[in-house]
């Protein structure tokens, strides 16, 4: 990977940001995102985000080596605290957890009033991100899932609009799997699904062979609630 050519991953973060974005790559390590949106989609202004010295260092060697200084800027800092007020129009966070990216949109809540799209792409826990835009007002407006390098990633887009439109009424299941991903049924959905119901139907049964204690009774509940929710996912797409 470089800055002209990305991952499949986060070449399909690229995808979702809008030509002439003024956007916040939060996270960005070697800032090959916005080097790559500044030299082939024209962002009229980057933020390149770090919190760690290493890739904020290497962020600020890329940027300026492809001459793109007056275009990205590459800032030390948490989460979303490298955001002046009104700066950005588009953020992405990619390559993390799904809880981490989303205890990084509360603690920068205010970041967000100029935001108009989010372009967020968990590597787990998929779910915490639904469920944040669900509270916050963000409509998921699209969802993408792929597999590179035998991993499979999803990426969620959102911006401000009715955070229940994607969903019909089964909102539980469309929180765990994706609303649009489980309309689609794509290889690497039925993958990734189906590679869950195994590892959790495991985890059932060493439950069992544990022995029943309040505790193992309460989580057993809780898989069993989440294999019915993907197997009925999958089984609407054999009908
Ligand atoms: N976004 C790149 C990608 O998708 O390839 C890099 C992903 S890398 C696995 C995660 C990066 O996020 C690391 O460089 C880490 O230092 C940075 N990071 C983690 N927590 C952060 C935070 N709260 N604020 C800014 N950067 C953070």
């Amino acid at each position: 990977m470089n800055t002209d050519k990305l991952s499949m991953r986060l070449e399909t973060v690229a995808k979702y940001v809008p030509a002439g974005s003024r956007m916040a790559d939060i996270g960005s390590d070697h800032a090959y995102l916005p080097c790559y949106l500044a030299k082939n989609t024209g962002i009229s202004f980057a933020i390149a985000g770090e919190v760690a010295m290493g890739p904020y260092q290497s962020a600020e060697r890329n940027v300026q080596s492809e001459g793109l200084t007056t275009i990205i800027s590459v800032r030390m800092g948490d989460g979303l605290e490298v955001i002046q007020p009104g700066e950005v129009d588009c953020i992405t966070i990619a390559g993390m957890g799904g809880s981490l990216i989303t205890s990084i949109l509360e603690n920068g809540k205010k970041k967000l009033d100029s935001v108009t799209r989010l372009v967020l792409q968990p590597n787990i826990s998929a779910v915490s991100i639904r469920k944040w835009f669900l509270e916050n007002n963000w409509e998921l407006v699209s969802e993408e899932i792929i597999e590179e390098d035998g991993k499979i990633y999803e990426v969620l887009v959102g911006e401000k609009g009715d955070p229940y439109k994607p969903y019909n009424e089964k909102i539980e299941s469309g929180l765990l799997l994706g609303p649009f991903l489980s309309r689609k049924q794509e290889e690497a959905f039925q993958k990734k699904w189906t590679m869950e119901l195994r590892n959790w139907q495991r985890i059932v049964e060493q439950l069992e062979s544990a022995g029943e204690t309040a505790e193992t009774i309460e989580k057993k509940q809780e898989i069993v609630n989440k294999i019915n929710l993907v197997e009925e996912a999958l089984k609407n797409e054999e009908s």
